[in-house]
């Protein structure tokens, strides 16, 4: 099956006047038609940079420096302004974090809704477009009245919905979805993220879910990839991330999830993460990793295959299997 997104060694770059911060260094990945890809990481580690990347929304001083992104094979970094003004909502459509804050509180739903159809000039009858919009309502589980409703009017959960059925509104190819959830206690969270699967199969987009919650990516994402200091420096499918990971940040973000029968204190990667501006040396990861080696001061490890659709990037690949911390105290 052919890709449906193609991210080239994608390079993007924040300019300050200490020096560029590198937000995103040289990540490339693919997504299937309806696959879910999920983006892990701890914050700033450059996964939202990448999807306003995609999107082509970053403002100075950021810029994309470099790379490649190829939806259904054409270079969205090559389109005019006016072409990629198109191409969002209808191709490619975003749900940021705070989403629900983006909807005018004084201007009725039904309106807001319209207005994507009328900025990518569908052209529908007042009934037709009518019955999109309460259809479009219905599928992410609101009750067709909200169309004539306020913002001001509706819970949280209930605007992050309407965000959805507005972000899928055109039937884009690819949904990114950047963080949608934070702002919701846990039971909405759920119901959200239920409501974004549903809609997602209903139209088969490929979805890019951008998070740090592992619960959630394990629940929804059908692979991982972790991002680290601006890197991907692993990828794989879900199941296989939890069981089998490669990469140390990876096995440690995994050995600090709490488990329901932990009595010990909670136990995080130690250290904090690097600064951008003047990243370390060599493997980015090499300040806080348990198995640095004197190689990894100095040269970068390359993604390297370890499975089917699995890749990672640690030098420990190229000498034994990588020992997980878990292993290692099992054997003190
Ligand atoms: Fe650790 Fe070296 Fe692997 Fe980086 S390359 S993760 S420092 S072992």
């Amino acid at each position: 099956m052919e890709p449906v997104l193609e991210v080239r060694n994608l390079v993007t770059h924040y300019h300050t006047p200490r020096g560029p911060v590198k937000a995103v260094e040289e990540v490339s990945f693919q997504l299937l038609p309806g696959q879910r890809y999920g983006l892990i990481g701890e914050s700033g580690s450059g996964k939202s940079t990448i999807a306003y990347s995609l999107l082509r929304l970053i403002r100075p001083p950021g810029k994309v420096e470099a790379g490649e992104v190829l939806l259904d094979g054409v270079d969205l970094l090559t389109l005019s302004d006016e072409e990629m003004r198109q191409v969002r909502l209808a191709e490619m459509s975003l749900i940021s974090q705070g989403a629900m804050n983006s909807l005018n509180p004084v201007i009725r739903i039904r309106r807001q809704m319209q207005d994507g159809f009328d900025s990518h000039g569908v052209d529908l009858s007042d009934e037709e477009r009518d019955r999109r919009i309460e259809q479009l309502l219905t599928w992410v589980g609101l009750p067709a009245g909200v169309a004539d409703m306020y913002p001001h009017q509706l819970s949280g959960g209930m605007k992050q919905r309407v965000c959805i059925a507005i972000a899928v509104s055109l039937r884009p190819k690819v949904i990114i979805a950047d963080e949608p959830t934070s702002a919701l206690d846990v039971v909405v969270q759920r119901r959200v993220m239920q409501t974004l699967r549903h809609v997602q199969e209903e139209i088969g987009a490929a979805v890019i879910l951008i998070g740090h919650d592992m619960g959630l990516m394990a629940q929804f994402a059908d692979a991982i990839g972790v991002m680290y200091a601006g890197k991907l420096v692993e990828e794989s499918p879900v199941a296989e991330l939890f069981t089998r990971p490669q990469h140390p940040y990876t096995q440690l973000l995994m050995e600090s999830l709490p488990s329901l029968d932990q009595k010990e204190s909670f136990q995080g990667v130690t250290g904090a993460p690097p600064s951008l501006l003047n990243p370390p040396s060599g493997c980015v990861f090499h300040p806080r990793c348990p198995y640095v080696m004197e190689r990894c001061r100095v040269e970068v490890p390359l993604l390297q295959v370890t499975g089917d659709n699995h890749r990672a990037a640690c030098h420990l690949l190229d000498e034994a299997p990588v020992p997980s911390a878990a292993a290692q105290e099992a054997t003190r």
